[in-house]
């Protein structure tokens, strides 16, 4: 058997366990494409078409002698029905063939090819992972194949797609070459936003509640339908492991869930009068056109848990993605357009950084616009907060957090270091709630970074996030590896000690890295880090644990462990932060109300409270009553 024939028998016993006959089902869309897409590959595969063929034949072969009700399910016929599951899995395992293929082509014309580095023979055992203490070097192709209709570029305004006079790359960040070339939306197009969705306003709000709720719950289902391809998009802008992108489209489709359920549960007040002639009455209403600015470490939930609401309560809205990461949201426009929310409910303007601005400009001081919703960085936020004071506008800001995570002695230390890897090393440790600054009482100090050494060691795999392995994908860029090994060297110049990573590697990729004996004093602590960089200080008292946690203009989130129930009252009262987990590592939810306090920003998202942030509240006085 050569390598090629090994692969297959590993894959073809994989889907025999895999196959459900109770799976079956009728091809959608997205994976009619992805079996055209395997067809096409197939045909430049560097193989003999013979053997290709022979080894396709014989697979299919294989699956019918292996379930007796695989011979209803007609394999290797576009028009037919096929096993919902058999195609996406002949699909992954080319993936893992990628070495073996010479010249790839697709016909999507807005899909940039690379250039292959090499042809390998890589031994099929041989790990295409990379233990974080390694190099990461790419070794082989990695592209991005997703079904045509979701794979969107140009931005989407009044029910059209719309180009512009220009482009910009979308580039994946763990290998630096370009996926897509996207609109570049100027003010013009996001003033014909603002217009689209001003006209829209009038007649979207006048939809019953019930009528909203049934649209967003469509969207819902269409996310879910196409969770594998939109985490693809995730992980190819962002860099995000697959498990966490698919983590992602769940979490962001459960706002678009959430919010279909809340679009019904908009209640006004009626108020007991003084006067005994009058009654007083509250109406909620929506607050009109919200402009909704987003960042790239979350590029689909940041925009749901913004829209979901916004739709729900009745307002219409224009998207300005991340420039890293517009395929997610235009992704989201196109699901919305097939959920058949109207034309001008959800605009998207993709822009360059270089076009942000200007296009921010537009968002935030045009006066059809009611509403800012912001996701961000702290520094950002000011000036749009600026940019809104003129014509006095609702703001809800989402900014940057520092968060402390304090483990005390009384905690129980392996749900400590399983919390803190899980709160840190997340999406690398780019999430506004990644915890920033590990506060560790002496009795257990050395303990729990013993034991946090070793969960690193066995549980942090870099490479690139489709890669089913990998558990930290690359930084959004180069600036943001900078930052970290900037932090790193402070930390080390004023004492600190490496005890895991502290390395950078080719690209953006840096090594998850553990220091100790830090203090206050160092950067990695005083600012948001942003990356996988893990920080230990030690402390002897909750008061002076309290004092350093608090010592910050920001307050997301934070953290604690302990098992004193006195303690956990106390210490949950005195963080000041919008949001606290006890004994939990993970604490984002729909249900629950997202925001910070301080410079963290101001309102809150998702909940019963989210909604609100898209609502205004009318007080009617009627008055004149002869009762
Ligand atoms: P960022 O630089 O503030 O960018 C966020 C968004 O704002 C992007 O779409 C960006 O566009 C846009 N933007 C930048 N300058 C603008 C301007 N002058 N006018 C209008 N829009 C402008 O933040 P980031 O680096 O992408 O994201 C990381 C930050 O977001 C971190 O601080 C993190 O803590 C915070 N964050 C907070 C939350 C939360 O819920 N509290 C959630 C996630 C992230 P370009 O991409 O084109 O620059």
């Amino acid at each position: 058997m050569n390598q090629f024939e090994e692969l297959l028998a590993l894959e073809v016993r994989r889907y025999e366990h895999l196959y459900n006959p109770t799976m079956k089902a009728v091809l959608h869309e997205d994976q009619h494409m992805v079996y055209k897409s395997w067809q096409e590959i197939a045909k430049t595969l560097e193989t003999p078409a013979e053997l290709c063929k022979a080894t396709w034949t014989n697979m299919r072969d294989r699956f019918t002698k292996a379930k007796g009700r695989m011979k209803k399910v007609k394999i290797g016929d576009a028009g037919g029905k096929k096993s919902s599951r058999v195609v996406p899995q002949l699909y992954l395992q080319l993936q893992w063939l990628e070495p073996h293929i010479k010249h790839r082509k697709t016909t999507n014309p807005h899909i940039k090819h690379r250039k292959r580095k090499t042809t390998t023979n890589m031994p099929l055992t041989q790990s295409r992972l990379f233990p974080c203490q390694s190099t990461v070097t790419m070794q082989r192709k990695y592209s991005l194949d997703v079904c045509a209709q979701l794979l969107r570029t140009q931005g989407y305004i009044d029910g059209h797609w719309i180009s512009a006079a220009s482009t910009f790359p979308v580039v994946d960040p763990a290998t630096g070459e370009e996926i897509a070339k996207v609109a570049d939306c100027g003010p013009a197009e996001a003033k014909q936003a603002v217009n689209a969705a001003h006209k829209a306003f009038y007649t979207w709000k006048q939809y019953t509640a019930k009528e909203r709720s049934i649209l967003l719950r469509k969207w819902f289902d269409l996310l879910t339908l196409h969770k594998e391809d939109l985490a693809k998009l995730i992980t190819f802008e962002c860099g995000k492991p697959m498990k966490e992108s698919l983590g992602e489209v769940a979490y962001a489709a459960s706002f678009l869930e959430w919010f279909s359920e809340e679009a019904r549960r908009v209640y006004g007040d009626i108020v007991p009068p003084a006067a005994k002639d009058r009654k007083i009455l509250l109406l909620k209403q929506p607050v009109g056109v919200a402009s909704i600015i987003t960042p790239w470490n979350f590029p689909s939930a940041m925009i749901t848990r913004k829209a979901g609401a916004a739709l729900a309560a009745g307002c219409t809205v224009v998207v300005k993605p991340a420039e890293d990461t517009p395929l997610s949201a235009l992704a989201l426009a196109e699901l919305a357009v097939q959920a058949g929310i109207p034309a001008g409910v959800f605009n998207v303007v993709p822009c360059s950084r270089e076009k942000t601005p200007s296009v921010g400009e537009v968002l935030c001081t045009d006066p059809l616009v009611g509403k800012i919703s912001f996701t961000g960085s702290t520094a950002t936020g000011k000036i749009l907060l600026k940019q809104a004071a003129d014509t006095v506008k609702k703001v809800s800001m989402e900014l940057g957090g520092n968060a402390p995570f304090i483990v005390f002695d009384s905690a129980d230390v392996d749900k400590a270091v399983a919390g803190a890897m899980a709160s840190k090393f997340r999406n690398s440790g780019q999430t506004c709630v990644c915890s920033n600054r590990f506060l560790v009482q002496n009795g257990i100090h050395d303990r729990f970074v013993e034991k946090l050494g070793q969960a690193m060691d066995a549980e942090l795999r870099l490479g690139h996030g489709s890669d089913p392995n990998t558990t930290q994908g690359p930084l959004i860029n180069v600036r943001a590896a900078d930052k970290v090994v900037h932090q790193i060297t402070d930390a080390v110049s004023q004492g600190a000690k490496v005890l895991r990573g502290g390395k950078r590697h080719d690209g953006s990729f840096v090594q998850p890295t553990l220091l100790v004996d830090v203090t206050t004093d160092m950067l990695c602590t005083q600012e948001e880090t942003f990356g996988p960089l893990l920080p230990v200080i030690r402390f002897n008292t909750e008061e002076e644990a309290l004092a350093i946690a608090n010592a910050t203009e920001v307050g997301l989130a934070g953290y604690f462990y302990s098992q004193d129930i006195s303690q956990i009252w106390r210490v949950t009262e005195a963080l000041e932060v919008g949001m606290v987990g006890v004994n939990e590592g993970i604490i984002s939810t729909s249900e629950a109300p997202f925001g910070g306090i301080k410079q963290s920003g101001l309102g809150r998202e998702g909940s019963k409270y989210g909604i609100d942030e898209y609502l205004d509240i009318k007080y009617m006085c009627l008055g004149g009553l002869a009762l």
